[in-house]
C-alpha cells in the first residue's frame, strides 16, 4: 500500500509508481477517499528492490506491506504444522527443557559429565554445553576443539541429545561430522546472514535442529523470523526461535529480558520458541523467575544454563548457572505453567 506525501498524486506520480510496480510483475489500483487517495500494490509485493524503489521516491510518505515477508516461517505458510521433536518431546505438545553448562572445561571434564547426569535426573531433554565460545574479551578462553569429544561422551553416557554453538563454517562441519543434532547459533551471530546460509545449507536434508538466538541488536520480530527464513530457505524449517534477552537498556539485568514476545513471535510464526532465562538476566538467581515467567508467556521450553559446581565453572557459568536442584524445581513448576496455559494437552 502506497501512502503518498500529498493527498492524491498527479498523473505524472501515478505514472512513475506504475511503471515501477509493473516492472517487478505488479499494478497499481488506486483507493480513492473523499480527501485522500492511496494506491495499492496488486500482485506479489515482496520485492525488496521494488520496496525500496518507492520508498526513494520524495512525494511518498511510506509504504505498507500487507504481504508477510516470510514464505517459510509465516504462520499461515504451508509448514505451519512442520513438527520437531527431540529427545522424546514433539515441541507444542509438551515443554521441551534444555540445559547445561555454558561452557565445557576442557581440562576439569568430570564437571561435564557430572553435570549432564545431574540435567538429565532433573528433567532435561537435551543437554547443553559451549564447545566454542564467542568471547567479548579477545584473552578470554574461547573454547577448544577438545571439547565436542566431551560433549558427544557426555551425550553417550546420559543418552541426552546435545546443542552447541558454532560460529564458522570449520566449526560447523566438526560439529555435524560429530554427529550434533542441535546447533546453536548464538546471539553474535543471528544476523551474521553469510553463516546463517552456510549452516542452512549444511543442514538441508538432515534431521539437524538449529535454535537461533534473537541478537542483541535485534529490533523488530521480522528481523528475528526473517533470520530463521534464511536457513529453512535451504530445505530444513526446523529452527527453533530462542529469544535471550536483547541489548540491555536497565541496569541489573545482563541484558534486556525479552520472554513476553513469545506471544507476538507466535501470531507471526509457526516457529517454536524455546526462551533462554540465563543470557537474558545473567544471574543465577534471577533465573527461575525469568523461566516461568516465559512459560506463562507461552513458550515451548527453556534453554537454561545448569552446573553442578557453578563457581568451578568457567565460562557464564560462576555467575548465572544454576544449580541442579534449582533446575529439577524450576522444571516442575515450569511444567505447572506449561499445564495452565495447555489444559487441553495436560
Ligand atoms: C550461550 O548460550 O552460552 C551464549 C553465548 O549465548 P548467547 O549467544 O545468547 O549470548
Ligand atoms: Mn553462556
Amino acid at each position: 500500500m502506497i501512502l503518498p506525501k500529498v493527498n492524491r498524486l498527479p498523473p505524472e506520480q501515478v505514472q512513475e509508481i506504475t511503471e515501477i510496480v509493473e516492472s517487478f510483475g505488479c499494478r497499481i489500483q488506486p483507493i480513492i477517499g473523499a480527501v485522500r487517495t492511496i494506491y495499492a500494490i496488486v500482485g506479489d509485493e515482496r520485492d525488496e528492490l521494488m520496496i525500496n524503489r518507492l520508498e526513494g521516491l520524495p512525494y511518498i510518505e511510506r509504504i505498507d506491506r500487507i504481504q508477510s515477508p516470510f514464505k517459510l516461517m509465516d504462520i499461515r505458510s504451508d509448514l505451519s504444522t512442520h513438527q520437531i521433536t527431540i529427545g522424546g518431546v514433539t515441541l507444542g505438545k509438551a515443554p521441551l527443557f534444555i540445559a547445561g553448562q555454558c561452557t565445557i572445561d576442557p581440562k576439569n571434564p568430570g564437571y561435564f559429565y557430572e553435570t549432564a547426569q545431574a540435567v538429565k535426573e532433573a528433567g532435561a531433554h537435551v543437554l547443553r554445553g559451549g564447545v566454542w565460545k564467542p568471547r567479548t574479551n579477545p584473552y578470554a578462553f574461547q573454547g577448544d576443539d577438545k571439547s565436542l569429544e566431551i560433549l558427544m561422551e557426555a551425550s553417550r553416557r546420559t543418552g541426552l541429545p546435545v546443542d552447541t554453538e558454532v560460529m564458522d563454517e570449520d566449526q560447523l562441519k566438526l560439529a555435524l561430522d560429530a554427529g550434533v543434532p542441535m546447533l546453536q547459533v548464538g546471539a553474535r551471530n543471528a544476523l551474521n546472514y553469510s553463516l546463517l546460509r552456510h549452516i542452512g545449507a549444511a543442514v538441508a536434508g538432515r534431521k539437524t535442529i538449529v535454535l537461533l538466538k534473537r541478537s542483541l541488536h535485534m529490533g523488530t520480530l521480522n528481523e528475528f523470523i526473517s533470520a530463521a527464513e534464511y536457513i529453512a530457505n535451504f530445505g530444513n524449517p526446523s529452527v527453533i526461535l530462542c529469544p535471550r534477552g536483547t541489548a540491555p537498556a536497565l541496569d541489573g539485568y545482563r541484558n534486556h529480558p525479552d520472554e513476553s514476545i513469545v506471544p507476538l513471535l507466535k501470531e507471526r510464526s509457526w516457529a517454536p520458541v524455546v526462551v533462554d532465562p540465563s543470557h537474558s538476566v545473567g544471574k543465577a538467581s534471577y533465573v527461575p523467575a525469568c523461566a516461568l515467567a516465559a512459560l506463562a508467556y507461552g513458550a515451548d521450553g527453556l534453554c537454561v544454563e545448569a552446573h553442578v559446581q557453578p563457581s568451578k565453572g568457567i565460562g557464564d557459568d560462576p555467575k548465572q548457572a544454576v544449580t541442579p536442584d534449582v533446575l529439577a524445581e524450576t522444571i516442575r513448576l515450569a511444567r505447572e505453567v506449561w499445564a495452565l496455559r495447555h489444559p487441553a494437552k495436560r
